[in-house]
């Protein structure tokens, strides 16, 4: 047989979350961040529901690629930039923007011939990931504004660490306060368009907006904030992982269930086994607890998550049977319920899902 398990795609999500951050951010345009191939709903899929973006940003030059094959003209952003002249080559012929965000690549830029390209001038506000030191944008900013290689206006940007604590009590949001002052002082009196926001910070620092947004979970249904599910923000999942049972069995009283025995059957009860696995993307680390819908009611999963198949607890569901549809994550089960019981976070459950499961689009 093959496998039952789909990750099914909901463009009509998707479409809605976009209008879902346009309406709060109403005066920021907005780029649509696609990156780990739609935050793992297959970048194709992602970009034609989004196609009404204002831009995308992307890892890669092979996603950049991918776009313009689509046939879509919107500003792609280029996350990693480039690090060779071959990569110029690339960027110039796709028409893709570039971050740029370290010293070698103004050094590029002032040395390029062939056409300029378009550059967003990455700030390390205090997250000390990518970027330059709030004292050395301005000499970043002129060295680019003269650099042949550059054209239009340079966008100033930056990324916040910890913008999913909203603006609140005394001690909440100290760190994103402090980056925006950062980069405040850092751009004061450059001209240019601003870009600091992504998902979290549009729905809870709307004083962090700019000219451009750039939503990635937001658009995917995906929790943006800890504790709270998408469904708060008016999001919907764009995303439903699910299987079947392949089969439903009873078991005795005391007896252990799985790989090392993590889970002991407290009573006579039936047991479903469910064509799902690490293999599949599914975590691992998920324990005996974490919700699955059977038919659309809830029921939970018992013993150690294996590589193609696991086992849920069907205590209070006496009709289910073989066959009967296994909800993982997505309409009717916030992923973050899932997320929170495995200790991870929506987006690498849904960038972990493997190949080998049947893409379907709704
Ligand atoms: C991924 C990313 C975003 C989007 O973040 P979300 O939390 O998914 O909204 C925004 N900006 C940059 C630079 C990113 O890498």
């Amino acid at each position: 047989m093959s496998r039952p398990i789909t990750a099914t795609i909901h463009a009509g999500a998707m479409h809605h979350n976009l209008a879902t951050v346009r309406t709060r951010a109403p005066s920021s345009r907005v780029m649509a961040m696609v990156k780990a191939d739609g935050y793992g709903h297959g970048l194709e899929t992602a970009v034609s529901a989004l196609r009404d973006a204002d831009a995308f940003g992307v890892a890669a030059i092979e996603d950049a690629q991918r776009i313009r094959a689509l046939g879509l003209s919107q500003p792609i952003l280029v996350l990693s930039g480039f690090d060779s002249v071959e990569d110029l080559d690339q960027l110039r012929r796709l028409r893709a923007d570039s971050i740029v965000h370290h010293p070698a690549q103004l050094d590029m830029l002032e040395q390029a011939d062939g056409a300029p390209i378009r550059c967003w001038l990455k700030i390390d506000t205090g997250m000390h990931r990518l970027g330059f030191a709030p004292d050395r944008v301005r000499e970043a900013h002129a060295r680019l504004g003269a650099a042949r290689g550059v054209e239009g206006d340079i966008v100033l940007m930056s990324h916040f660490a910890s913008s999913d604590e909203f603006e609140g009590g005394s001690d909440h949001g100290r760190q994103t306060r402090r980056q925006l002052q950062v980069f405040a002082d850092a751009t004061a009196g450059l001209p240019g368009p601003r870009s600091l926001a992504n998902s979290a910070a549009i729905l809870g620092w709307p004083g962090s907006h700019g000219d451009w947004v750039r939503p990635g979970g937001a658009l995917f249904g995906m929790s943006v904030v800890h504790g709270r599910p998408a469904s708060d923000f008016g999001l919907q999942p764009a995303m439903t992982f699910a299987t079947r049972l392949l089969a439903v069995n009873q078991i005795g009283k005391g007896e252990p269930i799985g790989y090392s025995a993590t889970w002991e059957t407290p009573e006579d009860m039936r047991l479903g086994v469910a064509a799902v696995g690490y293999g599949d993307g599914y975590p691992r680390l998920a324990p005996a607890g974490t919700p699955v819908l059977v038919n659309g009611t809830p029921a939970q999963v018992v013993g150690r998550v294996s590589m193609d198949l696991m086992t849920i607890d069907l205590r209070g569901h006496p009709d289910a049977r073989a066959g009967d549809p296994v909800v993982l994550w997505g309409a009717g089960l916030p992923i973050e319920s899932v997320a929170d019981a495995a200790g991870t976070i929506a987006y690498e459950l849904t960038c972990s899902i493997t190949r080998r499961v049947r893409f379907v689009e709704s």
